[in-house]
């Protein structure tokens, strides 16, 4: 029987819908809204389009929100002096810098400086370390999209065994973390298979919830999935153009063939890609709360 296919999209209007309502709300009860700044140095048109579709869902949803561009040769240290004047800005309660940064800036040291309070990527240490102990205030966004498909797409996690593929800092080990907590849309038995597993198919053909974040267009093939099992594809793979001059896409699943043997599978585009934005503005909204509650 053919899988369920589970819109990421469809799903990401649902939270959208929520969030706004929830901003709206508290609007209305302390008149002030959730601050997001969005920074971007330089002019990769890539980044350019990511950071101009998280300002327009920031502006959908209500929030106060700032696209501060800056130069590509602005300094590390102009930089920091930057993130920490939005570090003490209190209608700031996200701040993302746009990745990549040009070659003479520091990455880690920019990361490192966002205040954890604010840091909606959450890929700051103090994230990640709140993430494993189970204390995380913010999830990193594309890990906390596919969490959220699995708990709306009515997938059982609890006892499941997950096998992730793939062990990124941002996609593979957090959504690994974050399966065996002892929690809602989690508490599984997790299983991560990377390039240096043996008999990479043992391990993903016992998987009830297989999660591909290995950035290989047809990593995983129909002869390494469970019959029913539910598979998430969080690869982005472009292989070539459209006839109208787009970026052909493609996940990192055999779709067409899983498709006939999974349970429930997501397509690209259309899976976790809408997640990850919408879930930018859920940790916004919470470091908004978090704000409110620390007053
Ligand atoms: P990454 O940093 O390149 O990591 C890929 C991981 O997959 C590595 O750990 C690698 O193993 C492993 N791997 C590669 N080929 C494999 C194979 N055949 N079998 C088992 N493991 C394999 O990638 P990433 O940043 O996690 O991203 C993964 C994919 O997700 C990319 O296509 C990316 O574009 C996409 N993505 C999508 C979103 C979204 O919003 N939808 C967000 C982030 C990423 P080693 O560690 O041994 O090298």
């Amino acid at each position: 029987m053919a899988a369920k296919i589970i819109s990421g999209t469809e799903v990401s209007k649902q939270i959208k819908a929520e969030i706004k309502a929830e901003v709206d709300g508290l609007q209305a009860k302390y008149d002030k809204v959730p601050g997001l700044v969005t920074i971007l140095i330089g002019e990769n048109p890539a980044s350019v389009s990511y950071v101009t579709g998280k300002q327009k869902t920031a502006k959908e949803l209500g929030f106060y929100s700032i696209q501060d561009n800056q130069s590509a040769d602005i300094t590390e240290e102009q930089l920091l002096a930057l993130i920490d004047k939005y570090n003490n800005d209190d209608q700031i309660n996200g701040i993302l810098v746009q990745l990549p940064l040009p070659k003479h800036i520091n990455e880690t040291k920019v990361l490192y400086a966002i205040s954890p309070d604010k840091d909606v990527d959450a890929f700051h240490p103090v994230s990640v370390g709140r993430l494993v102990i189970g204390e995380a205030i913010f999830k990193p966004c594309t890990p906390a999209g596919i969490q959220e498909l699995l708990i709306r797409g009515g997938v059982e996690t609890a006892g499941a065994h997950v096998v992730v593929v793939g062990r990124s800092n941002i996609v593979g080990k957090p959504i690994a973390n974050m399966m065996l907590q002892k929690a809602k849309g989690a508490n599984s038995t997790v299983t991560v298979v990377h390039t240096g597993t043996k008999d990479a198919a043992k391990y993903t053909g016992d998987a009830d919830i297989l999660i591909v974040a290995a950035g290989v267009p047809n990593a995983v093939t129909a002869d390494m999935v469970k019959d029913g099992a539910a598979v998430i594809d969080v690869g982005v793979n472009r292989i070539g153009m459209t006839p109208e001059g787009k970026a052909k896409l493609a996940g990192d699943v055999d779709f067409e063939n899983v498709k006939e043997k999974a349970g429930l599978i997501t397509p690209v585009p259309g899976g976790v890609g809408p997640m990850t934005i919408t879930m930018l503005m859920k940790n916004t909204l919470e470091a908004f709360k978090y704000s409110l509650q620390s007053k």
